[in-house]
């Protein structure tokens, strides 16, 4: 199975993406993860996207597509993944069918989880990350509703997409995502 999870920040896909890869055995790769341990490690990528992320701003798509194409390529991703966080706007989506049909694989589906913004702030604010100040958090829904968003029709026009009501409780959302994916 081959999932790219959508969704507003804070929507709860991380937490789903954990337990749907635990239950079907296979990696769960959220750019965001992997951003901030480069940040934490203060690798080259790190220091380069820091400052982007600290703002609420997309980190540019030079540092993000390699860095994906090589995890899609590593041994554990052959059989399938769950992409949380990527793409996150068209020319990353457009580069992932570009590398997707290169290297013979297809998402199977698009998982769009829905959140309305008061929510979201809500959440992000009991969060607590580093990057989850309401200012900020008002900048990545911003950037997420200009760049990401337009996603939903991207994946809607290629009949791949699933929408889930992601402000329902987290075990909730588990279920609904269980029962969409098995049909
Ligand atoms: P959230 O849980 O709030 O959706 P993530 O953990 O997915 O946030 O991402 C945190 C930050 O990392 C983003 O605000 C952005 O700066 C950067 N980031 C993550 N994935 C991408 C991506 N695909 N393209 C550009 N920037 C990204």
């Amino acid at each position: 199975m081959r999932l790219i999870f959508l969704g507003p920040p804070g929507a709860g896909k991380g937490t789903q993406a954990q337990r749907v890869s635990a239950r079907l055995g296979i990696p769960h790769i959220s750019t965001g993860d992997i951003l901030r341990e480069a940040v934490a490690n203060q690798t080259p990528l790190g220091q380069k996207a820091k400052a982007y992320m600290d703002r609420g701003d997309l980190v540019p798509d030079e540092l993000i597509l390699g860095l994906v194409r090589e995890r899609l390529e590593q041994e554990d991703a052959q059989q399938g993944w769950i992409l949380d966080g990527f793409p996150r706007n068209l020319s990353q989506a457009k580069f992932l069918d570009e590398l997707l049909a290169e290297i013979d694989q297809a998402c199977d589906r698009a998982v769009n989880f829905t959140v309305p913004d008061e929510d979201i702030v809500q959440r992000l604010l009991a969060r607590g990350r580093k990057d989850d100040k309401e200012e900020t958090i008002r900048h990545r829904l911003t950037v997420y509703r200009q760049a990401t968003a337009p996603l939903i029709e991207f994946y809607e026009q290629q009949s791949r997409l699933v929408s889930i009501d992601g402000s329902q409780e987290m075990n909730a959302v588990t279920e609904h995502l269980s029962q969409n994916l098995a049909a």
